[in-house]
């Protein structure tokens, strides 16, 4: 008897000699998700890293999602904590100007300036360089397209919206959300609405039950081949 229980040990301790360390410790990279075989969707978290950024990295690690973050440079400078994680952790990092003007009322040197000091400010955050732009509100236009072309970016836009901005609530977030979400969608949201981190859990299981992927924007445009100063998707009556 007492032999059958030291035997039972001894299996018992080789099993804990052999169990893996945890997944999380050492993770082996994964291939990257091919969209033009699997359903993709990009999340993009405009004018941040706002400060609830950590509690979305959080949800986003958790249920294995990427995202592209399109930071302003005067966050990143006071936040640069966050973006470092975000580069870290596998997501991916654009420029969304310093300090969130409409370009159509700048004069040229000042977008210039616009980009060039929030590249700066991801670079010294994070130790890489953006390499799409989404102006502040959208508003891109012949200079601007220009001005991408000096900076090597394509101008990226989105498919649908969260419209987190204006319903500030989770329930009304998850829907739009939901409803925009169609294979290669790339969707604009915020991390400084609380309520979208708050809402963020349940998106990303709803749409990974529905078997998206979340990447990058990146990833989404992979067969586009963008040129710098290309605008994608390409607003309607855009002639280059
Ligand atoms: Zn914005």
């Amino acid at each position: 008897m007492s032999r059958h229980i030291s035997s039972l040990l001894a299996i018992a301790a080789v099993c804990v000699t052999l169990t893996p360390a945890p997944a999380s410790a050492q993770a082996p990279k994964k291939a990257p998700v091919d969209c033009t075989q699997v359903k993709c969707v990009a999340l993009t978290f405009d004018d941040g890293p706002g400060k609830y950024a950590g509690t979305l990295l959080d949800t986003l690690k958790k249920y294995d999602a990427k995202a592209t973050f399109f930071l302003e440079g005067q966050y990143v400078k006071s936040r640069p904590q966050f973006v470092k994680r975000m580069a870290a952790e596998g997501h991916e990092l654009g420029n969304h100007s310093y300090k969130h003007p409409d370009f159509r009322t700048l004069e040229t040197w000042e977008i210039r300036a616009e980009i060039k000091k929030t590249q700066d400010e991801i670079k010294k955050a994070a130790g890489v360089e953006p390499k799409l732009l989404r102006p502040p509100y959208g508003m891109a236009d012949l200079t601007v397209s220009e001005i991408a072309t000096e900076f090597g970016m394509p101008i990226i836009l989105w498919t649908g919206g969260s419209e987190d901005w204006k319903t500030k609530n989770v329930e009304a977030i998850k829907k739009k959300t939901l409803e925009v979400a169609k294979p290669g969608s790339i969707i604009l949201m915020h991390d400084w609405v609380k309520q979208t981190v708050d809402a963020m859990p349940s998106i990303v299981k709803s749409l990974q039950k529905k078997g998206y992927h979340l990447v990058t924007v990146s990833d989404i445009v992979k067969n586009e081949n963008l040129q710098p100063g290309d605008v994608f998707p390409v607003p309607e009556g855009w002639e280059k």
